[in-house]
């Protein structure tokens, strides 16, 4: 039988068969996944994840697809969305309980409204929860780590876990949760706090976003900082700026940031990490690291 047969009936909505990944990036590029499917809830993922093992067929996980390069060829296996059935947001007295399909910006307006602070930082990140635990996702000072009490996780025999804060390790743009399983929800701690203040600390970030990054389709910073300097700054003195392959553009506003100007594919965007990559060596010796994740195969 086929995975169209055998799963897609027990599922509220079906499974895409070649699904273009750039619709589901935010860089806009990237082939086919083999299959794409968005449980309708917690018992459809179970079954997706269990079903996977059982026919050992690879399973990748997608969040918003923010932080992303996704290559020409595509994504073989399966590729699983959580999107708005794992987006929900329950605060309590001191905490924030939210589904990893949570976008970023919603859980910091969630909290703002409950009075709660701690996560003013999220507010534009335009990643979601899931993909924000596993990047451990942080800006202006503040990083979603920090925060986790416990994570619940799916593991890939399909079993639910839940792991408190302390279990796991949390670094520089990375975490410990990577290859455990499907995030599902996380619980947060925050404090108390007058929501006019939260909320004016968040238009302010808000507004330094604005100023600072490109509008066109990016992937957000390409490269992870070094300890002593911005990788942008680096990229900018190294005279990066405006460098261009096919339809991907070393950003002109923030040099981190390599852009869609319309016409990108995922081989323009990697030839430019590439170019960039070896012109900082050249100048600097420095082999500045992807902070996007680059999956799939190129075509
Ligand atoms: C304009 C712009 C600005 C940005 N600004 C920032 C910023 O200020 N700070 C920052 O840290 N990042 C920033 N980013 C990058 C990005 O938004 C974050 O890394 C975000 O956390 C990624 O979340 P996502 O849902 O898009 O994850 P995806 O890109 O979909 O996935 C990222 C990784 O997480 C995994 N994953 C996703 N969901 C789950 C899940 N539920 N369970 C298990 N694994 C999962 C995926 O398999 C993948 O390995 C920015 C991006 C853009 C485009």
């Amino acid at each position: 039988m086929s995975i169209e047969q055998d799963l897609g009936p027990k599922l509220q909505h079906g499974i895409k068969k070649d699904e273009p990944m750039s619709a589901h990036t935010s860089w806009m590029v990237g082939g086919p996944a083999d299959y794409f499917l968005s449980p309708a809830d917690l018992t459809e993922l179970v079954e997706i994840v269990r079903y996977s093992g059982r026919n050992r067929l690879p399973l990748y996980i997608l969040g918003n697809g923010t932080n992303l390069l996704v290559l020409d060829g595509g994504i073989r296996g399966l590729v699983v969305h959580l999107g708005p059935p794992f987006s929900y947001t329950e605060p309590d007295r001191s905490s924030l309980r939210a589904g990893a399909g949570t976008p970023m910006s919603v859980l910091a307006n969630g909290a703002a409204e409950a009075g709660l602070t701690g996560l003013e930082f999220a507010i534009g990140i335009p990643g979601s929860l899931g993909g924000a635990l596993i990047m451990n996702a942080g800006a202006f000072g503040g990083y979603i780590g920090e925060r986790v009490q416990t994570v619940k996780l799916i593991d890939f025999y399909g079993r639910v876990e839940t792991i408190s804060g302390e279990e796991i390790t949390f670094g520089y743009r990375s975490s410990s949760l990577v290859g455990q399983g499907v995030i599902v929800e996380a619980c947060l701690a925050l404090e108390k706090e007058d929501p006019e203040k939260i909320l004016k600390t968040m238009e302010k970030y808000s507004a330094e976003r604005r100023s600072r990054h490109p509008s066109l389709p990016s992937a957000g910073s390409v490269f992870r900082n070094p300890p002593d300097r911005p990788a942008g700054k680096i990229i900018e003195e190294a005279g990066a700026k405006g460098m261009r392959i096919g339809g991907a553009e070393v950003s002109a506003k923030h040099a981190n940031f390599i852009v869609n100007t319309g016409e990108a594919t995922a081989a323009d965007i990697l030839a430019l990490i590439k170019a960039v990559r070896e012109l900082v060596k050249d100048k600097y010796g420095l082999d500045l690291q992807p902070e996007v994740r680059i999956v799939g195969e190129e075509s």
